[in-house]
């Protein structure tokens, strides 16, 4: 019996007419492509949409959480942690969802980059709309934390499918194989790193197609 959203939202979607989707070539591209189609279907937006995960937040709903609104919530050497002395270790976590407002409460480091905020916040909503596992972890005088197990096959999936929602395959396509644009060029605008384009080039089978367009200029 699917629980997730996602799933839902896929059953309730079955009626809806459904265009062809443009997909990578490479079966590994393809699911992940799928993946992120099923993320946009479950907060109502198009297959080839590019998703900015900071507008996207009021439709899940989400909320970021700051040093200052952490104040209360979370126990004194966690928010030293995280927003002090933890300096550059963690990109995001995602507190579960909030008893009060039932949003989904996120923190992002604040002394990142905010292209890496961008992909970091975009890996949290995979997250939430996929579902994946959390576990809760004790903390000193009593208190628990619910977070987010570490798992590489998990991450792994959030990560490449967030890339697929901030990078659809069907720009990426038109952007290297029709324009010949660099990596640099498609970051710029998508507001990510020309890393976060490579990494997304290279895990939708674009690379040969990439290359050969680059040394063609
Ligand atoms: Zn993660």
């Amino acid at each position: 019996m699917p629980t997730d959203r996602v799933a839902q939202s896929i059953g309730a979607g079955r009626r809806r007419y459904r265009p062809k989707l443009f997909l990578p070539f490479t079966p590994n591209g393809a699911e992940t492509e799928r993946r992120a189609i099923e993320v946009k279907d479950a907060l109502g937006l198009c297959p080839e949409e590019a998703i900015d995960p900071f507008q996207v937040l009021p439709l899940i709903p989400a909320r970021l959480l700051g040093l200052q609104e952490t104040a209360g919530l979370l126990p004194p050497e966690v928010r030293r942690a995280l927003f002090q002395t933890g300096g550059g270790e963690w990109s995001a976590v995602g507190w579960g969802r909030s008893p009060a407002t039932d949003e989904e409460l996120i923190s992002l480091n604040p002394r990142h980059h905010e292209h890496r905020q961008r992909a970091s916040l975009m890996e949290e909503v995979v997250h939430i709309l996929l579902d994946h596992p959390k576990v809760t972890i004790r903390l000193g005088e009593g208190g628990t934390l619910t977070v987010r197990s570490f798992d590489q096959a998990i991450e792994d999936e959030a990560f490449s499918v967030g890339a697929a929602c901030i990078v659809p395959y069907p720009a990426l396509f038109n952007a290297v194989h029709r324009a010949g644009d660099s990596a640099a060029r498609i970051a710029a605008r998508h507001s990510v790193s020309k890393e976060y384009v490579e990494y997304r080039i290279k895990r939708s089978g674009l690379t040969g197609v990439y290359y050969k367009r680059q040394r063609g200029k």
